[in-house]
């Protein structure tokens, strides 16, 4: 048995439900990576907690006129539910009666960067708006990004290239509240500066197990100095150092030291491994913020918790050619889509459709009629009349087809080489397998549907197993035949 496996997935934003695109994202990776841990015989957690500190909670929040942390909580409730809905998992929730040991968590990470000279405060410059009288920063002030010249950038995000950028090299800068051209204005404030730590980050992000995405981000940060990362800024939402505050996105770590923390749960500190599953939105703030701050909360003591040693980041999911955006409403439901559709064929479908290595698109119409969705009710329909087994027409395949597809399954569901996309299409061939006539490879490969498929179809996995009486025993590639 290896050391426990800890899984992080970006934390969900509480101004809204979840979509189908936050599931096919990150949640499916980090639910997928749990089941296929605990199928292998060994201990995985997801550890979670929503994003209540976020300018666009505070946004939505005042246009409702409620108070954001009402909106936050009544919001996760929601994003709890969607959760279950899609048979996403997780051991770990943070919520808002964890707020003082995040606090205690963030004040100690900021007290210490402070102390070893990595956070500095200096004269900088951020943006202004004259007309609302007010600093704008985060989601309050919109432009275009000064590396890929997206005008899907505010505050210091691109969604374009996903690279931070400094406040004042926004182009274009405008108010996200009254649409007029904002001014840049001096305001000192703290920095957490990356480049004096490139050694410390070459080394940590070349021994780490980066996804191809999370690579080539890597490779494109350090192609150039490495940002100074602005940690305080004015406005309402962060915990206040003198009159800024910090940054959201700095408590990231602190966040994650409290979530491993809850999951030792006061048990004996043991080792453990980790890894994070973001999306490309949250890229610099998972590849270079997340492990700084880090830094900070090591202390080289057996429970600090794990650097994490795989990264995994996903591309935007779209929804009939454009961006899902909560805010404008275009999104499916993840409870709609189950409903109509079931779990384990939403599943399968956004797992072979998972923009692993691009931005893909969702398509309502094409889910019923998809190869996902015939095999997980041909699988159904077995499930239901098992003697009707042999009466399907027969599938051709040999063993070497089953055990081509259990090692492919394998591989896809390990963290290091974590792909929904292969992971779905072995499911695919697995179901194509079970239909053939000789017992054989019938039986390897519902062997491999029972106990390694069900990390993507666990309800069609545990249909299986009850109706062939399939032994439950530990997935790890070509069975034994
Ligand atoms: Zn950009
Ligand atoms: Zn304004």
């Amino acid at each position: 048995m290896t050391d426990p496996h800890l899984v992080v997935p970006s934390n969900p934003t509480p101004n809204g439900d979840l979509h189908l695109g936050h599931i096919a994202g990150p949640y499916l990776g980090a639910d997928v990576l749990r089941r296929a841990a605990r199928a292998r015989g060994d201990d995985a957690a997801v550890l979670l907690g929503t994003a209540w500190q976020n300018s666009h909670v505070l946004q939505t929040a005042r246009r409702q006129g409620r108070e954001y942390l009402d909106l936050a909580a009544e919001n996760a409730r929601r994003i709890e539910e969607s959760f279950a809905a899609a048979g996403i998992g997780y051991d770990v929730m943070l919520r808002h009666g964890d707020i003082p040991d995040i606090e205690r968590a963030t004040r100690t990470a900021f007290a210490r960067l402070r102390a070893t000279g990595a956070v500095t405060v200096r004269d900088a410059s951020a943006w202004y708006c004259v007309e609302c009288d007010d600093w704008r920063f985060q989601g309050y002030v919109e432009g275009r990004c000064p590396y890929c010249d997206s005008g899907d950038a505010y505050g210091v995000d691109c969604e374009g290239c996903g690279q931070y950028h400094d406040d004042a090299e926004l182009r274009d800068a405008r108010c996200a509240t009254c649409g007029t051209a904002a001014v840049l204005r001096p305001l000192r404030r703290a920095f957490l500066d990356l480049e004096p730590q490139r050694e410390w980050f070459e080394r940590y992000l070349a021994e780490a197990t980066l996804g191809p995405p999370v690579r080539a981000f890597a490779s494109a940060a350090l192609d150039r100095p490495l940002p100074s990362i602005a940690v305080t800024f004015v406005g309402e939402v962060g915990f206040p150092v003198g009159d800024h505050r910090l940054y959201p996105a700095f408590e990231l770590a602190p966040r994650y030291a409290v979530m491993v923390a809850r999951w030792r749960a006061g048990a004996m500190p043991v080792k453990a491994t980790s890894s994070m599953v973001f999306g490309s939105d949250n890229a610099w703030e998972r590849v270079l913020l997340f492990p700084a701050v880090l830094r900070g909360l090591r202390t080289g003591a057996d429970d600090d918790p794990p650097l994490p040693s795989v990264l995994h980041m996903s591309h935007f999911y779209l929804l009939d050619g454009a961006k899902f955006s909560t805010s404008r409403g275009h999104v499916v439901g993840v409870r709609e889509t189950v409903a109509a559709h079931g779990l384990d064929t939403t599943r399968l479908y956004l797992a072979v459709t998972r923009p692993e290595s691009a931005p893909t698109n969702f398509s309502r119409a094409a889910v019923a009629g998809s190869p996902q969705a015939r095999a997980v009710s041909a699988l159904e329909r077995w499930t239901s009349v098992p003697h009707a087994w042999t009466s399907s027409p027969p599938a051709t395949v040999g063993l070497d087809h089953v055990m081509a597809a259990a090692a492919d399954l394998d591989r896809a569901l390990r963290p290091e080489d974590l792909s929904c996309v292969r992971a779905a299409d072995a499911v695919v061939r697995l179901a194509a397998a079970a239909g053939t006539t000789d017992t054989t490879v019938r039986t390897a490969a519902l062997h491999c549907l029972v106990n390694g498929a069900g990390a993507l179809i666990p309800e069609t996995a545990e249909r299986l197993r009850a109706a062939f009486d399939v032994p439950v025993v530990a997935f790890e590639g070509p069975p034994d035949v």
